[in-house]
């Protein structure tokens, strides 16, 4: 059923404007995204297809992925990811990563860990050069990405705060906190004592 048009319009003006298509929201190049709480399998497979995505999508990374295995490691606890490689070659034996890392910080923030390997994996095959020094450091905001490997352990805390009286473990800190700095404004729950801080080695 149509309405009769009024008197001095044209019939064009009530017609809906047609909206453009949207646009699709993942074209090719578009970062791909995971969920946080993938399994180990399906977490290998994500970070081997982000690797491939970086080297296409990252003008400054220049690396060749095909021969490198990933391996998703539930032991590794000190960094969040690894580069093994032989020493003075370019040859790449695997690229280790953390799963518990993973679980973490969920895939955003791993994806930077990501980033930061690929940049070794970069300076090893090119320049035949690990480690953190000037090559890597040119590449790091490029690759939106930071210097260290960065830990991701309670054990990799600074400082392990414990009760005075019983010496029971409340907390450990990464950073000279406040109650790092000033334990005594603090008391524990366990013995309602003070809160003495201890460095972690
Ligand atoms: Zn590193
Ligand atoms: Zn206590």
């Amino acid at each position: 059923m149509s309405f009769p048009t009024p008197p001095g319009f044209t019939p064009d003006q009530f017609k809906t404007p047609t909206e453009p298509e949207p646009e699709p929201s993942s074209n090719d190049n578009s970062e791909p995204q995971f969920p946080d709480n993938l399994e180990k399998t399906e977490l290998k497979n994500a970070i081997r297809e982000y690797q491939e995505w970086c080297n296409q999508n990252y003008d400054v990374l220049d690396v060749d992925l095909s021969d490198i295995p990933v391996e998703i490691s539930i032991k590794l606890k000190k960094t969040a990811g690894k580069v093994a490689w032989i020493n003075g070659t370019s040859e790449i034996k695997y690229i280790r990563y953390a799963f518990k890392a993973y679980q973490k910080w969920g895939w955003e923030k791993f994806a930077e860990t990501i980033r930061h390997e690929l940049i070794h994996v970069h300076t090893i095959q090119n320049y035949q050069k690990g480690g953190h020094g000037r090559l890597f450091k040119m590449l790091v905001d490029k690759m939106d990405t930071t210097r260290h490997c960065e830990s991701f352990t309670e054990d990799e805390a600074k400082y392990i705060l414990k009760c005075s009286e019983c010496d029971k473990e409340i907390g450990r800190r990464h950073k000279r906190s406040k109650i790092v700095k000033q334990p005594w404004n603090y008391s524990s729950q366990c013995c309602s004592e003070n809160v003495k801080v201890e460095e972690n080695q």
